[in-house]
């Protein structure tokens, strides 16, 4: 193999690309939209930088790995800088929890609550760190093709209950409510419900404690710029603004990319020994290779399975400075598995939920460079479901929807976020869809279900066409930055070792 195309510029298609030009393959790199990062893209309104997803960076070590492929110290290009407390988390009657990296001032907050949980975290964290080197570090970046692959896991997926919901394997070890919230909301960082997503999800807290979490200066759209030099500087070619209309293959090849250039509509065909789509699966198989027998039908099992839910993110700026919040708040409504039921479907009822959990992100508490001096900016996101699960007219309900989120933030939280308003633009599940080809608007692609887990979740290397290859939140192991950088190191693997 001496060429190779990967399309789409999300954090797996990045890391992808730096893995193979690091070897030597001549790698092109495709991107519809003006600038890479995918759902990690970063927008500039009045001054203030906002970047449109990911804010909780985790194991800066798979960073570091990448930066150190293509010879380069990461520390030259990024600053991480460190966030504490993790998270903090509140309710709506003023309760809240300080979410720290420190095994005192966790174990403090929790005896408060309910003393008897604090052994009961202990043997959680111990849980936790067993899955994270399992589940991460063994199983995260190997590719699953075979059935032998994950007969082979098997037996260490059951003996650490993998079966079980994350929620059922916090509430084994955990009896107070609310710290049972606490320590499962993580599997809604990956898109699924802590009702259902298996408790391999429970490694997150563990991946947490070990490496911190981090954001980069100047905010994650700063890392993926440093990510996209690193592999132009290897002699990559990055295509922005370019849409693949299809993968050309024939039998079980695949020969190359039909693109267009979207400055003018030019059509271009690009030969490739071997291409790998960082794209939305459904998106690959039932558009991009529509014209292959195997788009055909692998598109329409796809588009059978189970997505995880959408987003309604909110950027907005203000003026004043607040610098008195912590960075990530998360704000959880009055009801909790109700409201999680309500988001993930089944396909029932109509209009969204009349509460919602919400995630705050508020970065220049970190770094003030992301507003204009003296302002500050904001993102808040709810978890919504996602267009296939409930019927909701978007162009109706997004002003009034925006308005709730508004006011119950200047209620709660941001107290005169109306009178200091200067910029707000919303992101919503029909947004997913058109502007980056997710099936429904599913903000993280697959629901992280075992059953759609590993050797269940489409492969990362396709099995039928020989040189096709997946990348990203759509194939193993799964969404989340830490996921998609692992599912980048698996197929690269899979791509060099087929090195003619
Ligand atoms: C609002 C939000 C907040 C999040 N917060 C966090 C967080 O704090 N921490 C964390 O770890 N994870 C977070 N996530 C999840 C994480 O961002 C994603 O799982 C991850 O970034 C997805 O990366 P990816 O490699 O799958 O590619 P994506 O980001 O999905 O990128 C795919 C790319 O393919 C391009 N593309 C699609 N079709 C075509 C085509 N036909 N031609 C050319 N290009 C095409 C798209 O334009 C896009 O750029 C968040 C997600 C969202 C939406």
């Amino acid at each position: 193999m001496k060429t190779a195309a990967v399309i789409g510029s999300g954090f797996g298609g990045l890391a992808l690309a730096i893995r193979l030009q690091a070897q030597g393959i001549r790698t092109t790199l495709v991107e519809m939209r003006d600038k890479p990062g995918g759902r990690a893209y970063v927008y500039q309104d009045a001054g203030f930088t906002f970047d449109a997803g990911p804010t909780v960076i985790t194991d800066p070590s798979a960073l570091n790995e990448l930066f150190a492929l293509g010879g380069q110290r990461m520390a030259d290009r990024i600053e991480l800088l460190p966030v504490e407390p993790l998270y903090r988390l509140c309710w709506d009657d003023g309760d809240r929890f300080d979410y720290v990296n420190d095994q005192a001032g966790l174990e403090r907050q929790i005896a408060r609550r309910s003393p008897r949980d604090v052994q009961g975290y202990r043997r959680f964290l111990d849980y936790s760190k067993e899955l994270l080197e399992h589940g991460y570090r063994r199983l995260g970046a190997s590719p699953f093709l075979s059935w032998r692959d994950m007969v082979r896991a098997a037996p260490q997926l059951a003996r650490l209950g993998a079966w079980r919901s994350v929620y059922d394997a916090v509430a084994d070890h955990i009896e107070d409510e609310r710290l049972r919230q606490v320590f499962s909301f993580h599997a809604l960082l990956v898109g699924g419900s802590p009702f259902r997503s298996s408790a391999i999800y429970a490694l997150i807290h563990a991946l947490e404690r070990e490496w911190g979490v981090w954001f980069p200066r100047g905010g994650t759209g700063a890392l993926v710029r440093a990510l996209a030099q690193l592999f132009t500087d290897l002699g990559g070619e990055l295509l922005l603004g370019h849409r693949c209309d299809a993968i050309a293959a024939e039998g079980a090849q695949v020969q190359g990319l039909r693109l267009t250039r979207l400055s003018d509509g030019q059509g271009l065909q690009r030969p490739f020994d071997a291409v790998a789509s960082n794209a939305d699966v459904v998106h690959t198989y039932a558009g991009l290779l529509r014209g292959h027998p195997r788009g055909r039908e692998e598109g329409q099992r796809l588009a059978r399975q189970r997505f995880s839910m959408s987003l309604f993110v909110i950027h907005f700026g203000l003026r004043g400075e607040r610098r008195d919040m912590a960075h990530h708040t998360v704000c959880f409504g009055p009801r909790y598995r109700e409201l999680i039921a309500d988001i993930f479907g089944p396909p029932e009822g109509q209009g969204l939920a009349e509460d919602f959990s919400l995630y705050l992100h508020a970065p220049c508490v970190t770094d003030p460079s992301l507003a204009p001096p003296g302002h500050s900016a904001f993102y808040v996101l709810s978890p919504v479901p996602h267009l296939g699960c409930r019927d909701i007219d978007w162009s109706v309900a997004r002003e009034a929807y925006r308005d709730r989120i508004l006011d119950h933030l200047e209620r709660h939280h941001l107290p005169g976020l109306r009178r200091d308003l200067v910029t707000c633009r919303t992101f919503a599940p029909p947004d997913f869809a058109s502007e980056l080809n997710a099936h429904l608007g599913s903000a993280f692609s697959l629901e992280p279900l075992l059953r759609q887990s590993a050797w269940f979740r489409p492969h990362n290397r396709d099995d039928h066409l020989r040189n096709l290859y997946l990348v990203g939140a759509g194939t193993h192991p799964g969404a989340g930055v830490p996921g998609v950088l692992a599912s980048a190191k698996a197929t690269a693997s899979l791509m060099l070792e087929g090195r003619a």
